[in-house]
């Protein structure tokens, strides 16, 4: 087995290695079978006694110890110097089909030094929660963490009630987080910061080791990457939940699905997070938070961008002011493709930003209402659009406007109806759907489950599986949570 140990190897101060006790009974319950061929990885192996040794505790086949990763973070705004894998370890670095390191990380598989108060565990339901969600993300075409596998372990997990334990074996181009450059920076380690940057910039931005100074150039390559992200998230009407430093990722993918959630009917202030009780990460204030959290990696590296402070703080500002630029033109030539539009407009921001109104006035459905509009655009009848909003919305004077926008454009309509229906999914993740799955998971019923993640894996088509309804009043999901 082609197990790298590179994150491992960096010094001691890194990582903790563990060496976790045999769970009760591991089973697996999902295994990502394309992906594991991706990593090279055998399926039936992983089946094998030692490949669920692997899945359920990081026991590697060269006997070299899984590690629990150190980080600090930002939480909610207030800073904690350490956070690190409490419940979680890398088993390592493969090498995947294309040539990319990528790790192999567990969750809910017990106790590390990092654990604080916590039990190490992870209930099932989160963790199946996690699957589909990531999964889901990565076939939208968002950077995103893979899932690879879930397991439950045979044993019990306290939360409100007892529950079934799990874990979930994901995969990243790396777990380093803004969070973890904090974890040096705050203990004056400026050493520590920079063999962290030295790691990522190798493996994950290796053209930036020519550049003039790299450590500016990784700032302002992380600040592109997630600038994009969050437009990304945007576009599909993703809600992370949990922004803290310590859950965003150096390599620009959406990690950490605790409390996530998609909008059902569109409204900016919207959070669905229990523990959000100020809305700091509602949907419409997350490019603003990821901005806020690049702040804090800018802070982390400044010793690294010139031996005067001022001067350091002049090029991590000038690094931070392109976040808007690479977020606006993701966000932007997202709404576009959204709309049917090919020709760019300057009237076009102002035409999405009055349909999101109309939409926000009338409750409507955010994912049915661009699928909908790519329907309208084949078949000439905007009926089944309409009835999305209530009344007052103001909806059909945005599609007369619209419809004059459309009429300026120079395809076909059977190519601007292909392209807003490869852009505008039919399907996202539903909460209302995640929490029937997990209900009839904990009753011992996978079929939603698997039926679920087989949907997921192709949001762009046509079907009737009724997956893709919204809500209905006594199904909608008010708060989620983050199941630690
Ligand atoms: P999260 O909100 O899931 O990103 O977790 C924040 C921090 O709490 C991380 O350092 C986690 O490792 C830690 N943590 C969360 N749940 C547990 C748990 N059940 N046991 C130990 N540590 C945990
Ligand atoms: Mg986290």
């Amino acid at each position: 087995m082609p197990f790298s140990r590179i994150y491992a190897a960096l010094p001691e101060r890194f990582s903790a290695p563990l060496a976790p006790a045999p769970l009760r009974n591991p089973q697996i319950v999902a295994l990502n079978e394309p992906l594991a061929h991706e990593l090279g990885l055998d399926p039936d192996w992983l089946r094998s006694p030692a490949g669920i040794a692997l899945l359920s505790r990081g026991t590697r086949p060269d006997g070299a110890p899984p590690v629990a990763m150190a980080y600090a973070g930002h939480q909610f705004g207030h800073f904690v110097p350490s956070l690190g894998d409490g419940r979680a370890m890398l088993a390592g670095e493969v090498t995947d089909r294309t040539g990319r390191l990528r790790d192999i990380h567990l969750k809910g598989s017990g106790p590390t030094p990092f654990s604080r108060r916590g039990d190490g565990r992870a209930a099932l339901g989160p963790v199946l929660r996690e699957y589909v969600v990531s999964e889901a993300m990565n076939a939208l075409g968002i950077p995103t963490t893979r899932a690879l596998a879930a397991l439950t372990t045979g044993e019990s997990v306290v939360r409100e009630t007892l529950q079934p334990g799990g874990i979930i074996v994901r995969v990243a181009a790396s777990h380093v987080r803004v969070g973890t450059f904090q974890y040096f920076a705050a203990q004056d380690d400026v050493e520590g910061v920079r063999i962290l940057a030295d790691h990522i910039i190798g493996r994950l931005y290796p053209e930036l080791t020519e550049a003039e100074n790299p450590y500016l150039a990784l700032l302002e390559a992380v600040t592109a990457r997630q600038a994009d992200l969050v437009a990304r998230w945007m576009l599909v009407g993703f809600i992370h939940g949990v922004m803290n430093t310590d859950n965003m990722s150096i390599a620009g993918e959406t990690i950490d699905f605790g409390p996530c959630a998609f909008l059902d009917a569109y409204d900016p202030a919207k959070v669905f997070s229990f523990i959000d009780q100020n809305g700091r990460y509602a949907y419409g204030n997350q490019p603003d938070m990821a901005l806020w959290n690049l702040g804090r990696l800018a802070e982390t590296l400044l010793p690294l961008l010139d031996s005067d402070r001022e001067r350091a703080i002049e090029q991590a500002r000038g690094a931070l002011m392109r976040f808007d630029g690479v977020f606006n033109e993701t966000y932007l030539g997202g709404w576009r493709r959204k709309m049917g539009l090919a020709l760019e407009e300057n009237g076009d921001a102002r035409l999405a930003g009055r349909l999101l109104a109309a939409m926000h006035r009338g409750e409507a459905d955010f994912t049915l209402t661009f699928r909908r509009l790519g329907e309208g655009v084949r078949t000439g009848e905007t009926e089944d659009l309409v009835s999305l909003f209530g009344a007052g919305s103001g909806i059909e004077d945005w599609l007369g406007d619209w419809r004059a926008r459309l009429d300026r454009e120079e395809r076909s309509v059977q190519a601007c109806h292909a392209e807003m229906q490869a852009t505008n999914p039919r399907l996202i993740p539903r909460n209302h759907r995640i929490e029937e799955m997990i209900q009839s998971a904990l009753a011992g019923d996978y079929a939603p489950f698997h039926r679920l993640v087989e949907a997921l894996s192709h949001p762009f088509a046509d079907a009737q599986d009724g997956l893709d309804a919204p809500p209905a009043p006594d199904e909608r999901v008010m708060n989620t949570f983050c199941g630690t």
